[in-house]
């Protein structure tokens, strides 16, 4: 018998009775695991619904092929109650889950991608921020938890820590100063002023309970979305479908 702690970040429908769902965990990545009679027993049924967070009792089985886990039982951490409760929070919420399941790995998976998501939550749960500052924080971190950080430190090539505009290269995750930076016409250069640029750091940088008690003024807001949408657009390919029902209700 395995005991996980994860985050149930997908549900779907196994024939007429039972289902699955895959849990985010820090010690193993995405876990699947199958529930037999999963949509009409009530004593599993929130702890393994999608947002909850909960303590798995798992049983593995070696399938020719791969390891499957079936649930023996569970008992809920946490349950993210209120997201369910607004349609446009559940839609946010459901895109975090798409994400998460897109980008995490076993390698990429670590203790700070499930603290992150499950601050995620408890931030869309408690209305503790702005939803579209709340997307660009969780987006941009995400990327930066598994392994796309930039080096936010300073110009990449005279080491000077800030200038009044710096130019940051999405593709290559490097920065330039102004003195440095030469206009050759590349696609993938966001320009950032001193506050935006104190922005970006803070999101790739701040500890959890800081980064989620923070605000913007509109004009930053908007500036901080558009560059975490290009940086998003430019290292996951294509847009999910989560965030387009999520676009459509807002
Ligand atoms: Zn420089």
């Amino acid at each position: 018998m395995l005991t996980l702690k994860g985050l149930v970040i997908r549900e779907s429908d196994r024939g007429e009775a039972s289902k699955s769902i895959s849990i985010l965990t820090a010690e193993r990545g995405i876990v699947n695991v199958f529930i037999r009679g999963g949509k009409k027993s009530s004593k599993n049924a929130s702890p393994s619904a999608l947002f909850a967070y909960s303590v798995f009792c798992l049983e593995e089985k070696k399938n020719v092929s791969q390891q499957v886990y079936y649930l023996n039982s569970c008992e809920s951490v946490k349950l993210f109650y209120n997201i369910r409760l607004d349609a446009v929070k559940m839609a946010l919420g459901m895109y975090f889950c798409e994400l998460l399941g897109y980008i995490a790995t076993e390698e990429t998976v670590s203790d700070e991608v499930l603290r992150l998501a499950l601050n995620t939550l408890y931030s869309l749960d408690t209305d503790r921020m702005d939803m579209e500052l709340l997307r660009a924080v969780f987006e941009f971190r995400l990327l930066c938890e598994t392994g796309f950080r930039p080096a936010l430190l300073g110009c990449a090539e005279c080491m000077k820590s800030e200038s009044d505009m710096m130019y940051l290269d999405i593709a290559s995750g490097s920065m330039l100063c102004q003195n440095c930076y030469e206009d050759k016409g590349e696609q993938n250069i966001v320009e950032a002023d001193r506050t935006m640029l104190y922005t970006i750091r803070f999101v790739a940088l701040a500890e959890y309970d800081r980064l989620f008690s923070f605000k913007l003024s509109p004009k930053y807001l908007s500036q901080l979305t558009s560059f975490t949408s290009r940086f998003m657009r430019y290292h996951v390919r294509g847009e999910l479908k989560t965030l387009r029902f999520y676009k459509m209700l807002k």
